[in-house]
């Protein structure tokens, strides 16, 4: 193996891996540093084992509506540690395709920590490599509240290290993995409370995301506590006991889980040695082009503080490469109206503006078509859980520039809805596109 290369990617998670392939497949010559496991955030302790406990969630649901399908169901509870050997069996194979994409396109892989010696340098268990470019793809760590006793709770990391279901959890946080993590705690039974410091969840979200999931949470069986801020987490024989600044305190769980955020993980890369500038927050600042302060030193994904999704950190590290290495001068990503996800029960997808928000920025010319049915899954259920939907629209052509929906089927519905507001699509082009019909995602072109 030489020691001179093209192109160093630091980080083989989600953006590094795609660029790094990217690049190679342009016949530049590409190394790779990972300390971890191939794949990342996203592949080990993100998307996929998350969405796989997910599906254990929902299968629990269906198993509940069987009966009133002429099913005959007795359950026997839910064996955690049998979908967990099956959920690492599936991502170990995950982790062997990835070493084989490298491997087919000669992309160089160096296991260890990557380091900066300086701008061009990079060193990996002692042996030091020379490179042209380095892009820089490390993600991004759990946060910690800085709260005495914090070490006794755990994140979403170890979340997926869990043998066992915990019977009663508490999960302090109100984004992305609160919610998640809630909602399948929740499914697979377990007594769970959110503790969130202000007076929801998914506070950034459209108001019925917001009010429609704490709703369904509530009737799922969910506790929600709002105004907490914890200030003590300590262990005792009976379990965890949560302390809140304002006296408030709740005992006996026996996990609880910090979802406060992520920081940037850069904590090995000794950035200052390239003399790479970070923003107030430790992220690594770049521009449109991904670009740092250091001319030959680039930075995609969750290191960089933009939208944490890994089809973002993917497109930015693919467009990137095509950029630099095959012509496509004014390729790159384009951070507007990223759809996503989050995969709770029922799950919401969403894109594009707030209503909120497009009331900030386009004031009187905004309008708004709401919709709030029980989907036909439900029609002999006595628990229906119901979907919401709004579209967001402005101007005298009414463009779409927010569709949210919360409700079964709302994580599939979005992507083409998301094609059509890219391309432009207005109201009317919804309304005169002919539904799918019986289906929750009809009732997005039939709103009045
Ligand atoms: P990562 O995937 O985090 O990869 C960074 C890699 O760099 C890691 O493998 C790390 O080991 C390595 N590294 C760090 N420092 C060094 C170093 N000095 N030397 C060598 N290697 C180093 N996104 C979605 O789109 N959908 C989801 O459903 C979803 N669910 C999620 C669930 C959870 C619980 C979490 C935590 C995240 C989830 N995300 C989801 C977010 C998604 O995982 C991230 O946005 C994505 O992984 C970011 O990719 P990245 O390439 O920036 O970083
Ligand atoms: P988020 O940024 O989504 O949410 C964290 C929230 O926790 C904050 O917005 C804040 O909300 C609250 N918070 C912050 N500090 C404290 C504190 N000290 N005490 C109590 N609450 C606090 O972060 P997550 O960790 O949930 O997820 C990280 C990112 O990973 C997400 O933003 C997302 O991009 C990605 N992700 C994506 C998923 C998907 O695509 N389905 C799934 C999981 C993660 P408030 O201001 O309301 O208190």
């Amino acid at each position: 193996m030489g020691n001179k290369f093209d192109l160093i990617v630091i980080g083989g998670g989600s953006g590094g891996l795609a660029h790094a392939q990217r690049a190679a497949e342009y016949g530049v010559n590409t190394a790779i540093i990972e300390s971890d496991r191939l794949g990342g955030t996203c592949v080990n302790v993100g998307c996929v084992p998350k969405k796989l406990m997910w599906y254990a969630g929902l299968h629990a649901h269906q198993l509940q509506q069987a009966e009133n399908f002429g099913f005959n169901v007795s359950s026997d509870g839910h064996d955690w540690s049998a979908v967990k050997a099956n959920r690492n069996t599936y991502i170990s194979k995950l982790n062997g395709i990835y070493k084989n994409n490298l491997d087919k396109r000669g992309v160089t892989y160096l296991k260890g920590d990557g380091k900066f010696v300086d701008s061009h340098t990079v060193e990996v268990n002692g042996a030091l490599y020379r490179t042209q470019r380095i892009l820089i793809a490390t993600g991004g760590v759990p946060r910690l509240p800085c709260i005495s006793g914090s070490e006794h709770g755990i994140t979403s990391d170890e979340f997926f290290e869990l043998e066992e279901r915990p019977k009663k959890v508490a999960l302090v946080g109100s984004g992305y993995i609160a919610v998640e993590l809630a909602g399948i705690f929740r499914a697979l039974n377990s007594d769970v409370t959110l503790f969130v410091r202000k007076d929801g969840v998914l506070r950034k979200f459209d108001n019925v995301i917001s009010e429609g999931l704490q709703n369904a949470m509530a009737d799922s069986g969910i506790d929600l506590i709002t105004g907490f801020n914890p200030c003590e987490l300590r262990e005792a024989n009976s379990g965890l006991h949560l302390f809140a600044e304002d006296g408030r305190k709740y005992e006996n769980f026996d996990a609880v889980v910090w979802a406060v955020g992520r920081n940037p993980n850069t904590e090995m890369l000794d950035l200052e040695a390239a003399g790479i500038e970070r923003d107030q927050h430790g992220f690594i600042s770049v521009n449109e082009w991904q670009e740092t302060n250091v001319k030959n030193i680039f930075a995609v994904g969750d290191v960089t503080g933009r939208p944490a999704l890994t089809p973002v950190a993917i497109a930015a590290g693919r467009r990137l490469a095509d950029r630099l290495y095959k012509g496509m001068t004014d390729r790159r990503l384009d951070y507007e109206q990223i759809p996503t996800v989050i995969f709770t029960h029922p799950p919401i997808g969403t894109v594009g503006l707030t209503e909120d928000a497009a009331r900030r920025e386009f004031g009187e010319a905004v309008k708004v078509y709401q919709t709030r049915f029980t989907p036909m899954a439900y029609a002999f259920s006595e628990n229906k859980v119901k979907s919401t939907m709004k579209l967001v629209v402005t101007g005298p052509e009414e463009k779409v520039i927010g569709c949210h929906v919360i409700g079964d089927g709302a994580d599939e519905m979005m992507q083409g809805f998301a094609v059509a507001m890219r391309m432009g699509a207005t109201k009317a082009d919804f309304d005169d596109t002919i539904a799918i019909h019986p289906t929750s995602a009809e009732e997005l072109v039939t709103m009045r």
